[in-house]
């Protein structure tokens, strides 16, 4: 099987455009998945501290016997810790959990407009900070829309190394995923497969049957050749294995366009808006 291909970022680093996404997996059975994951090959996990489960990711690099530096992690700071006193603290403690003195890349993980008197600026000053001081080795955002980016770019000196964002076949972000582009801030696609909603697709699974792979490795294949980095989540060692065999074969032109057609817009979303999500977890 070919090699999963990286993604430079505009601070210079790479990022292994395919990962493994750890959302839902409930703590106790996370280090058993992640360590599925990185005996099948993934060498990128997506986690955060909202999931709960950072211990366990930790865990599992150790219990695989690999080298912190072989495996890319991403972590994001949750809702209740935008101010830059609670952000420290709150990234202090990701390091801790995850057992590691750096994170590859730390994300803000939503903008919180409403709240904080719309302050991610300072948030993301305090990010900064981590960056220079060697413990985040990026840093980045999640779920920003472009008016957001545009007040970064205004207001602060450094460029997001990533915007994660929902992006799949019936939400396909364009305009978002187009700023980014311009902008030198590249896309990851949070639920590339919808969580599911999108496998019964027939477009999608035509395409499948005629290619002789899975709907879910179709859709996984659609996002690497409009350049997206995933992580698609999966506690079945058979589907994270399924999901990691994606590049021994590639999509035409219309089989892509096809997939594309399939944008349903703001109807399609599944998770909540970023303009008006205001969560912040007891
Ligand atoms: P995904 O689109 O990755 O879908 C996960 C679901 O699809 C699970 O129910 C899984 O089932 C199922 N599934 C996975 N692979 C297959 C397959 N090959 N065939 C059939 N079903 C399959 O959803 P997520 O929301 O988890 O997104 C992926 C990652 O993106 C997250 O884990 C997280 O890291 C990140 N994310 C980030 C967000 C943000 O705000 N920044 C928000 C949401 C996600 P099962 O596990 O039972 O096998």
């Amino acid at each position: 099987m070919s090699a999963v291909p990286n993604i430079t970022l505009n601070d210079g680093n790479h990022i292994p455009q395919l990962g493994f996404g750890v959302f839902q997996i409930p703590p106790e059975e996370t280090a058993l998945a992640v360590r599925t994951a990185l005996e099948i090959g993934y060498r990128h996990i997506d986690t955060a501290e909202m999931y709960q489960n950072e211990e366990g990711v930790g865990q599992s690099i150790r219990d695989a016997g690999l080298d912190r530096a072989e495996v890319y992690i991403t972590s994001k700071l949750n809702n209740g810790f935008h101010k830059p006193d609670d952000a420290r603290r709150a990234f202090d403690e990701t390091l801790q959990k995850l057992g590691s003195d750096y994170v590859d890349l730390f994300l803000i993980h939503w903008p919180l407009p409403t709240l904080y008197d719309g302050d991610f600026v300072s948030t993301w000053q305090t990010m900064e900070q981590f960056r220079q001081d060697g413990r985040a080795r990026s840093i980045g955002v999640s779920n920003f829309q472009i008016h957001h980016l545009q007040e970064l770019a205004r207001e602060t000196a450094t460029t997001p190394a990533v915007n994660q964002i929902e992006v799949h076949p019936y939400f396909a972000n364009d305009e978002v995923r187009a700023y980014g582009a311009e902008h030198n801030v590249p896309t990851e696609a949070w639920s590339p497969i919808a969580q599911g909603a999108v496998l019964g697709d027939p477009v999608v699974g035509r395409i499948a049957a005629g290619l002789g792979k899975t709907a879910a490795q179709v859709v996984l294949r659609w996002h690497i050749e409009r350049g997206d980095t995933v992580f698609p989540k999966s506690i079945t060692p058979e589907r994270i294995r399924e999901n990691f065999a994606i590049f021994d074969f590639e999509l035409t032109d219309d089989q892509i366009d096809a997939i594309s057609a399939l944008d349903k817009g703001e109807a399609g979303r599944r998770g909540p808006n970023p303009d008006t999500f205001d969560y912040i977890p007891a």
